[in-house]
């Protein structure tokens, strides 16, 4: 018996055929991705196509479905291929493709009451922590990505420092000051802002050569602070910038923070992936002593967007900051209303999706140390790159290479490099042959390539350096 308004079909077989062809398109998708371009533009009138006034009637899912095929499928983002290098991007997996297609089934809400999916949460926590070197007690939630999780960071440092009556009285006056370097992510100054303590009261201190925070600088600014009166509280170290992928002296900072009394939070973004692969650990030293760690499965880790995630030393101080008591969240002691802390007491969201899944999955199935050997493969990449730039006179690095991101540029005789490099990778993204992106360093424009996927061939290498010098050069013989 079916409700007579109920969404579920009363006869489920062509339903259930579509989503066997669905899951066999997916596949076919990504065993083709190398034949098709790595992106390409969304035509004028497809867009237009897409706005419609909202639908009053039904449709066939059917015909919905090859609405997507036309008018979505081909015109994603192309971080799946193995020639995405822009930014910082995932490539997914195809267990978490799986996963998230059990996760939609399930519709779990893990805001928090006694089911195994917040168990499964809780045990990719446990994960994170075991990964970090945190205590095995160490409390953490999955959210949206880093951004979110470092404003969690902010937040959870202010409530150590104020206590939790600063959730009633605000921090207004309260003279708090954190500091990061100059390369710290823009969701810092951001979560500053969104914290309500300004984003002024982030000082970004310069960094070495190296791209990593300068701690006799970072000493001097907490000194000048507090001779201001100010209230230094925070210092945050970044592992993995986002521009050349520097990793600060960890150990180091986190020394500063226990001699300043400064909550130590580490934006481990794609970095922190890296305690997964043997010969890396060693760089992110110190990382095991942060009070607080924000960092992303799906950047280096693969899981599918998205699937960030805070893990805090102090499981006390984080509950301080969230846990509230309203009385529909009433815990009870037998029922569904049981299971002690639940998610939604130690983060900002009540409803949450089950993230858990694809991330408890993608661990599963290829284990810690194959992910940690991808992580090393796109930096063993990175270095095969870097190397072809220090060989061809026409190219030219411009930042060292501590991980996985190598930033360099095309040099012309005379001209506008900014714009000719910026020019050259217009050109390979709309070509479709390879989707590095930009960035600044020391004040030039620089192609910046990110190996973070785990398809990515020195195959792949040869053929985006090939087409920076094609670029190149048609562009300059054009000038
Ligand atoms: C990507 C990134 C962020 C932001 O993470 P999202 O998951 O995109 O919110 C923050 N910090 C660094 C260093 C990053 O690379």
């Amino acid at each position: 018996m079916t409700a007579m308004q109920s969404l579920d079909p009363a006869d489920w077989s062509d339903l259930r055929a579509l989503g066997h062809r669905m899951v066999d398109d997916m596949f076919d998708h990504l065993q083709s991705l190398r034949d098709r371009p790595v992106w390409q533009p969304m035509p004028a009138e497809l867009r237009q196509e897409l706005r419609r006034p909202l639908p009053h009637g039904p449709m066939a899912p059917e015909a919905v479905y090859g609405e997507f095929q036309r008018l979505v499928q081909p015109y994603v983002t192309g971080n799946l291929h193995p020639r995405f290098m822009g930014w910082v991007h995932g490539g997914g997996n195809p267990i978490g493709m799986l996963a998230e297609l059990l996760a939609g089934a399930m519709n779990a809400n893990l805001g928090g009451r006694d089911h195994a999916p917040v168990e499964v949460e809780r045990q990719v926590i446990a994960w994170a922590a075991e990964m970090l070197g945190f205590p095995i007690d160490a409390s953490g939630v999955l959210v949206t990505g880093t951004s979110t999780a470092n404003l969690i960071g902010v937040l959870v440092a202010r409530t150590a420092r104020l206590g939790p009556s600063a959730r009633r009285d605000g921090v207004g006056g309260t003279g708090l000051v954190a500091y990061t370097s100059a390369a710290a992510h823009g969701c810092l100054p951001r979560a500053m802002e969104m914290a309500g303590l300004g984003r002024e009261a982030l000082r970004m201190v310069p960094c070495d050569a190296q791209g990593r925070m300068r701690l006799d600088l970072l000493q001097q600014r907490i000194a000048q602070d507090r001779g201001q009166g100010l209230r230094p509280f925070l210092v945050v170290g970044t592992a993995g910038t986002v521009d050349i992928g520097a990793v600060d002296d960890l150990d180091a900072i986190s020394d500063v923070a226990e001699r300043e009394a400064l909550w130590f939070h580490v934006d481990g973004a794609f970095g922190a992936t890296a305690m997964l692969a043997p010969k890396l650990r060693p760089l992110l030293a110190g990382i095991e002593r942060a009070d607080s760690v924000a960092f992303d499965f799906h950047k280096w880790a693969q899981v599918p967007y998205d699937a960030g995630c805070i893990v805090v030393r102090d499981a006390a101080v984080q509950l301080d900051t969230f846990a509230a008591d309203a009385v529909y969240l009433k815990r009870e002691q037998r029922g569904l209303a049981g299971g002690g802390v639940w998610p939604c007491d130690i983060g900002p969201d009540l409803s949450r999706g089950f993230r858990a899944l694809k991330v408890w999955m993608t661990l599963s199935v290829y284990g810690a140390d194959r992910l940690g050997a991808v992580v090393q493969q796109t930096c063993d990449l990175a270095g095969i790159l870097a190397a072809r730039i220090d060989r061809e006179p026409a190219l030219e690095r411009l930042a060292p290479v501590a991980l996985n991101i190598v930033c360099f540029r095309y040099r012309a005789a005379d001209g506008d490099l900014d714009r000719l490099n910026a020019e050259i990778v217009a050109d390979l993204q709309e070509a479709g042959i390879a989707a590095p992106s930009t960035t600044t360093v020391n004040g030039v424009l620089a192609i910046r390539a990110a190996i973070v996927n785990h398809r990515t061939l020195p195959v792949d290498i040869a053929i985006l350096v090939d087409a920076v010098l094609e670029a190149g050069r048609r562009r300059a013989e054009a000038a």
